[in-house]
């Protein structure tokens, strides 16, 4: 039993368990000589959270990460993970945490059975002990626990990945880019295995450039060049989208963006899978939009429902 169950079973002491379990992060700074990776950042995850952060290569991410996992000092500025701070009690966090980086740090030599088996020694547990934790996901992989790391696909990869940072049962699991490079059908299952393992009450730190992922979090924050531009549910950044929106679908689309960006009142026009969006100001009705594009083949002009993506794009562009 570890010391922090230990303190669970006892009622006096259970919401301070609670009030530990979760990561605060304050006013951190980071440069690589001239270039700011993080500015001032702030963020705070609860218990139990599944905790998305959202932004393009480069946006500080993994910076982020590696501060939260003790890997990396930062500048200026505090974080507490699961009430110990990073500096002053590594050790303490090591212990309380698991961390799968973006990329592949498995041993590719090892099979699969052996990874993982290394994984839980290096915590004092074993595969046995802690079977139940990862059980769901470990018989995905089981069939091939004799094949090395190495020669898994991307998505038996991930599992397995997710299988060590998962052995010696941490409270908080930091998850680096878990989805970049692997097929449509592994990332939807993956999503799936973290909603279960959220279930478990196990707090969740996931970064992806994917904004199609940010639905499947409780909060998000939607990260740029070092900061943080929101931090919201994906629900009430969505509502927040403060301009009206137009799906545009076109033969040449080349030529209706040059249109619709001379147009008085569009406020930004960018490629949106096969459609164009728009970003209209409230003076500029429909019509004028579809009077700018007459001549040209196919035109439809709908009214869209605004995604993460699109208020990522309008927070960057304000
Ligand atoms: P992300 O994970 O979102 O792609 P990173 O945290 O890796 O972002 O990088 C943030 C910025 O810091 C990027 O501009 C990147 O080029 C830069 N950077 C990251 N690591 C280093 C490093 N070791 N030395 C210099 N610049 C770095």
């Amino acid at each position: 039993m570890t010391d922090m169950s230990r303190l669970a079973c006892t009622g006096k002491w259970f919401f301070n368990v609670q009030a530990m379990s979760s990561v605060r992060v304050s006013g951190i700074s980071k440069r690589y000589g001239n270039k700011t990776a993080l500015d001032s950042v702030d963020l705070d995850v609860g218990d139990g959270e599944l905790f998305g952060i959202i932004g393009p290569d480069g946006a500080g991410k993994t910076t982020l990460f590696r501060i939260m996992v003790t890997l990396l000092v930062p500048d200026s500025g505090k974080v507490t993970v699961a009430g110990f701070d990073t500096v002053s009690g590594y050790a303490e966090i090591r212990k309380r945490v698991g961390y799968m980086p973006g990329r592949f740090s498995l041993y590719q030599d090892l099979t699969v059975e052996e990874n993982l088996r290394l994984f839980a020694s290096v915590f004092e547990t074993t595969l046995e002990e802690n079977y139940h934790l990862v059980e769901d996901i470990y018989r995905q992989i089981e069939p091939f626990r004799k094949r090395r790391a190495g020669k898994l696909s991307g998505g038996m990869k991930q599992k397995l990945a997710l299988c060590c940072a998962m052995i010696h049962k941490p409270e908080v699991l930091f998850l680096d880019e878990p989805t970049t490079g692997v097929d449509p059908v592994s990332r939807k299952e993956f999503w799936q295995m973290l909603r279960k393992l959220k279930d478990q009450g196990i707090t969740i730190i996931v970064s992806t450039p994917y904004m199609d992922e940010a639905a499947m979090c409780d909060r998000i924050s939607l990260m740029n060049e070092g900061r943080f531009l929101m931090t919201a549910s994906p629900a009430d950044i969505v509502s927040g989208f403060g301009s009206g929106l137009l799906s545009i679908a076109a033969d040449d689309k080349l030529e209706a963006m040059r249109r619709l960006e001379r147009l008085d009142g569009v406020l930004d026009c960018y490629f949106f899978g096969e459609t164009l969006h728009a970003v209209i100001g409230s003076g500029l009705p429909v019509s004028s939009v579809s009077e700018a594009l007459s001549g040209l083949r196919n035109v439809t002009v709908e009214t869209a429902v605004p995604t993460v993506e699109d208020c990522f794009l309008e927070l960057n562009r304000k």
